[in-house]
């Protein structure tokens, strides 16, 4: 099975996965950045420390009880990094950027880190080449980290936008697994800014249409259970509901996995379950509900 993850909903999914079935991660890269001379691949990062078993799950990014000390210590010396960056997590970017310093492929750097920490799963970065989010708002045109990070996701979304993405390529590394695997799972991540990028690399929305692909819904009822999902959906034109999000896949998508609370939506082609995972043992059984999907389409 091939799983498409953003950094917040999908990772909590893959933790319960991993105890039940292997399977390939390709994961959104769209909102990565450099500060501090080192690249941050946020969604990467989180996925990798997810299956690692150390992630912080009180805010599902970074590393459980890390440190501030070199971000605070720049802050006092004159240097604000936009990015609050734990110590810990500092030196997966630093590893991952100095095999990109050797002229290695982001493909091999995530490889390399995820085998650092010891993680089984073969995990893949949707592409090699840099993509950007756009976010372009009242206020005019900024990247994503800015518009979420720094402004907090405050300003009003008119449109969003990958800059890069005509460039991008599947990796060749990829394009194997995909030939290879009949399931596609897209988690429950944001279908804009953490789906969207994937299925824009290449012809991979295409290549979907011939796959078994199922999809978690990341909102319940009218709202995203966190993050920008739903001003997202919005500015693209997507009601925000489970329909909405259904309606973003729509030309290659056989099921969608709706919360239980939203289960007046369900038909041949919808089914309900609890989607809420506060604990692993929520992921693990989502996980199961989705196997059993998998068996019948
Ligand atoms: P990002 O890269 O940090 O934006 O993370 P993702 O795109 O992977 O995840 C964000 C989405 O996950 C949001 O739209 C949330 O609504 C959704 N999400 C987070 N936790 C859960 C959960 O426990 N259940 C469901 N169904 N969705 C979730």
């Amino acid at each position: 099975m091939i799983i498409l993850s953003g950094g917040t909903g999908t990772p909590k999914l893959l933790r319960g996965m991993k105890e039940i079935l292997d399977f390939f991660v390709i994961v959104n890269t769209a909102e990565d950045v450099w500060i501090s001379g080192n690249k941050i691949c946020p969604d990467i990062d989180s996925v990798i420390y997810a299956l690692a078993e150390i992630i912080d799950e009180e805010k599902w990014w970074g590393i459980k009880d890390d440190t501030f000390k070199t971000h605070e210590t720049l802050k006092k010396l004159g240097f604000n990094e936009n990015m609050r960056i734990g110590d810990l997590d500092r030196a997966t970017h630093i590893l991952r950027s100095e095999i990109l310093r050797k002229g290695q492929s982001l493909v091999e750097a995530t490889k390399k880190v995820a085998r650092a920490y010891g993680v089984k799963q073969e995990v893949f970065p949707m592409c090699n080449e840099e993509v950007a989010t756009i976010v372009l708002t009242d206020e005019g045109e900024m990247h994503f980290q800015e518009f979420w990070v720094k402004r907090k996701g405050m300003p009003e979304v008119r449109d969003v936008y990958f800059k890069g993405i005509n460039r991008a390529k599947i990796p060749p590394e990829v394009r194997n697994i995909i030939k290879k695997e009949d399931e596609v799972l897209i988690g429950p991540s944001n279908p804009i800014s953490s789906i969207s990028p994937i299925l824009g690399v290449e012809n991979m929305r295409e290549i979907l249409k011939n796959k078994k692909v199922v999809a978690i819904s990341p909102i319940i009822g009218k709202n995203p259970f966190s993050g920008p999902a739903g001003k997202f959906m919005r500015a693209k034109g997507f009601e925000v509901s489970p329909l909405g999000v259904f309606k973003v896949y729509e030309d290659f998508l056989d099921v969608l996995v709706v919360d239980e609370t939203d289960s007046t939506l369900t038909s041949d082609k919808i089914f309900a379950t609890n989607t809420i995972m506060r604990s692993k043992d929520d992921a693990v059984k989502l996980s199961e509900f989705v196997l059993k999907i998998f068996d019948r389409i």
